[in-house]
């Protein structure tokens, strides 16, 4: 019985299926796994999501920074912290802030091709 080689290199009797198919679907998983790891090590974490709402909760009910005269429900940036711990945990650098203001604030500061 011929072997075939399957793309990945292994030689596999012919007939039979390759297991790399499911190898390579159990590392992309993984991959998956780290990449949600390194978004909650950058600060997005449980610890901001519980921080911010007592900091904002403890404001009442302030209205967005911006000025559209909706009510705060998240916690800006004042200055991006871009990984910069100190300034991210930082409560004089924090804003209230509305979210769609927010993305739309996102956007802006990414330079979003004409929008
Ligand atoms: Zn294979
Ligand atoms: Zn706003």
């Amino acid at each position: 019985m011929p072997n075939v080689i399957c793309p990945c290199g292994f030689s596999v009797p012919k007939g039979t299926r390759c297991d790399c198919a499911t190898k390579r679907a159990a590392a992309r998983q993984r991959e998956n796994d780290q990449a949600r790891g390194s978004a909650a090590s950058r600060g997005y974490d449980g610890k901001w999501a519980k921080e911010s709402k007592a900091w904002l909760a403890a404001l009442g009910s302030p209205l967005c920074a911006c000025g559209c005269g909706q009510p705060a429900n998240m916690v800006d940036h004042v200055i991006a912290p871009k990984g910069d711990k100190k300034l991210f945990w930082s409560r004089s650098n924090w804003q209230p802030y509305h979210d769609t203001c927010n993305r739309r604030k996102a956007i802006k500061s990414e330079g979003g091709f004409g929008r």
